[in-house]
């Protein structure tokens, strides 16, 4: 059977500009981004991949959840009467891209209302989710996640947390910290990206964002650092970093970090070795700064390269 590889968060509508200057829709988000990633990489006899989430009842949600089945993902989704999911809308001005949200009343936020996805879950699957995951929750909804996370974990699932950091979802910069280790403390990984964690908590280097995920609670912190070397630590002592291969054209880092964590994740629950997952997580996030847009199309040859086949 396969194992299960559960993404939970928001996958919001997304428009943007096209050369004709007209808007292209699309979906993203950064949960649902990762599992995107991972259905690509994964073997489907192999791993699962579904998406927890809530959607509405409008037509919006019947295009996200049309879009979800069709990537080969399993929707979990609990359905708001009433509700519709988030949208954002991207604007180009001399070449720069900017970001406006229409989230604050998404469906997504009421995720918590049904988990029976994440309860069904057993020992070797995953759990993911992340700071955004979190942020878009009110309190109790908050605690009742982190609760059916942790029944999770004692199950035997390995739960996983990208902090994620995005001030601007949260109601202050201490809450953000505050709940960001609450969640850490529910997760067995972490996979933290050392830019947002330095302004935000202050730490020196990546060995300390590292160092203080594995006091708070986790077996394994992997620390990003854009073009810098990955930095990873275990609670048993084994540790190493990963330099990147540099990459020469950079079109647009976003998703970088959620298209690394789809690679690692997959190559860890599949084979559970770190130091391949790494390396796949760089090889495909590498892939996809190369293009602009958050999903990335992945053909069979970059699979093959970010698989790690190829690579020694
Ligand atoms: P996030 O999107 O979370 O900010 P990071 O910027 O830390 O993520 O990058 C995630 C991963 O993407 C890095 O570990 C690296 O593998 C890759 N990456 C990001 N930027 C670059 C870059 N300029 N050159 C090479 N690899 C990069």
């Amino acid at each position: 059977m396969p194992r299960r590889f559960l993404s939970i968060g928001e996958c919001m509508i997304e428009f943007a500009p096209t050369p004709a200057g007209t808007y292209a829709v699309g979906f993203a988000g950064d949960t649902f981004n990762t599992a995107w990633y991972a259905r690509q990489l994964a073997d489907a006899d192999q791993i699962d991949v579904g998406f927890l989430s809530a959607v509405g009842d409008d037509d919006l949600s019947k295009q996200l959840t049309g879009f979800v089945k069709n990537a080969g993902i399993t929707p979990e989704f609990a359905t708001i009467r009433g509700g519709s999911p988030g949208v954002y809308m991207i604007f180009l001005s001399e070449g720069e891209r900017s970001f406006q949200y229409w989230r604050s009343q998404s469906a997504a936020r009421r995720l918590a209302e049904d988990l029976t996805a994440l309860k069904g879950l057993s020992a070797g699957d995953m759990a993911y989710f992340s700071g955004i995951t979190m942020a878009i929750l009110d309190e109790p909804a908050r605690g009742l996640l982190l609760a059916a996370l942790a029944e999770a974990a004692a199950r035997g699932v390995q739960v996983v947390f990208d902090p994620n950091l995005r001030p601007r979802l949260w109601r202050s910069n201490e809450d953000m910290c505050t709940w960001t280790m609450k969640a850490a403390a529910a997760a067995a990984i972490v996979l933290p990206s050392f830019e947002d964690e330095a302004v935000h908590f202050g730490d020196p280097d990546p060995a300390a964002t590292a160092q203080r995920y594995l006091d708070g609670g986790a077996r394994l912190a992997v620390v990003k650092d854009g073009e810098g070397p990955v930095v990873v630590q275990s609670s048993d002592g084994d540790g190493f970093r990963y330099q990147p291969a540099p990459v020469a054209a950079v079109a647009d880092t976003t998703a970088a970090g959620d298209s690394f964590n789809a690679a690692f994740l997959v190559e860890y629950l599949e084979r559970g070795r770190a130091r391949e997952a790494v390396r796949a997580g760089c090889a495909l996030a590498a892939h996809v700064i190369g293009s602009r847009g958050a999903l990335v199309p992945v053909s069979q040859l970059d699979l093959i390269a970010c698989r790690n086949r190829l690579s020694a």
